[in-house]
């Protein structure tokens, strides 16, 4: 072991990499951010696209935001290339939050602080903060949702019902399903629901990729496999972008429309919810989401430390981020008009 010898600088300077966070030291203005994002699996995505271009400009800074349609390596590439460019900042929206830690030990070796946006990254030191909506929050709305629509239709059970996940590589899928299974599996442990394929495992629910057409061909096997003669009451959508891919299948199938659950306020899903099809969605406003990420850009531009509003539950397997989460919000046709009251795209669908 070393011995304590001098002024025991050699100690102190290793201190700054353990569990704190980044002590923000400042940066110039107008530096270069970089925000690394996923697939376009979803609306919200896209809008973070333009709201981080125009809202890091507006607030004098050169963005370089980045879609990796191509998959995790293409992610991989474009962080690398951040860094080297000389970025200040990392926002990253991961396609396989565990898929990064060599890059983001880079970032962290190169002075960078990283943020985690909406997606955890896992597995690594190298993440500062995490700014996101409560996903199992998310969830647990999806759930009571889920429960409250097929009652206000069927007022006993039991109910017929399908239980669908997201991409298993996105931190959140499984913190979404989580979420929704601890309102629904009492249910199902006491009858009420019943699961009649018997898929109620995350990963016999899960959707690779997030996809569509993923979740379209699982839904036309369980209808066929399961649902002859038998009703579907509800399903568990953990986005907007697969419940209509669900309905899709089910009337396909001409069946009639169970209550399915979504998230993202999707114009289409919106539509879909206003007309009685899709059942409900989640409020997860992606202007706040991206406005608070700016906000924590600035704290450190200016050297101070950003806000945070959750220091404690965020574990990714080797630290704990200190996290600043946002409340989602259910939404369904009785409270749309009133939810999307401050968005104009959204109030235009609600409010014709
Ligand atoms: C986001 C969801 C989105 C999904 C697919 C998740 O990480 O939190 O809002 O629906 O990715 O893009």
């Amino acid at each position: 072991a070393l011995a304590l010898t001098g002024c025991g600088r050699e100690e102190a300077a290793p201190a700054t990499e353990g569990g704190e966070s980044a002590a923000a030291t400042g940066f110039e203005e107008g530096s270069s951010i970089g925000v690394a994002l996923p697939q376009k699996t979803s609306e919200n995505w896209v809008l973070a696209e333009k709201l981080f271009n125009d809202g890091l400009t507006e607030a004098g800074y050169e963005p370089d935001v980045q879609f990796a349609n191509g998959g995790v390596s293409e992610q991989q590439n474009q962080i690398s290339s951040m860094i080297t460019n000389g970025v200040k900042v990392l926002i990253v929206g991961a396609i396989d939050g565990a898929q990064l830690g060599t890059q983001l030990a880079q970032a962290k070796e190169a002075g960078i602080t990283v943020i985690a946006y909406d997606r955890l990254l896992l597995n690594t030191d190298a993440v500062d903060y995490y700014v996101a909506y409560d996903n199992f929050k998310v969830g647990e709305l999806q759930g009571q949702a889920l429960l409250d629509g097929m009652k206000a239709a069927k007022p006993e059970g039991p109910y017929n019902i399908e239980l669908f996940a997201g991409s298993p590589d996105d931190a959140n899928a499984k913190v979404f399903f989580d979420g929704a299974m601890s309102i629904l599996q009492p249910e199902i442990d006491n009858g009420n629901l019943v699961v009649a394929s018997g898929q109620t495992t995350f990963e016999q629910a899960v959707t690779q990729g997030w996809k569509a057409e993923n979740a379209q061909k699982r839904a036309d096997t369980l209808l066929s496999g399961s649902y002859g003669s038998t009703e579907l009451d509800g399903v568990l959508s953990p986005n907007d972008t697969l419940a209509r891919a669900i309905l899709t299948s089910v009337e396909g199938a001409g069946k009639t429309l169970p209550v399915v659950t979504g998230q993202d306020s999707e114009v289409e899903s919106v539509k879909s919810i206003m007309e009685g099809k899709q059942y409900s969605t989640i409020n997860k406003d992606t202007r706040a989401l991206v406005e608070q990420s700016i906000t924590m850009v600035g704290n450190l531009q200016a050297g101070e430390e950003p806000e945070i509003n959750d220091p404690d539950s965020y574990e990714n397997g080797v630290k704990t981020v200190p996290a600043f989460l946002l409340e989602p919000q259910i939404v369904t046709k009785d409270n749309a008009a009133d939810a999307y009251a401050d968005d104009p795209t959204l109030s235009a669908i609600t409010n014709p």
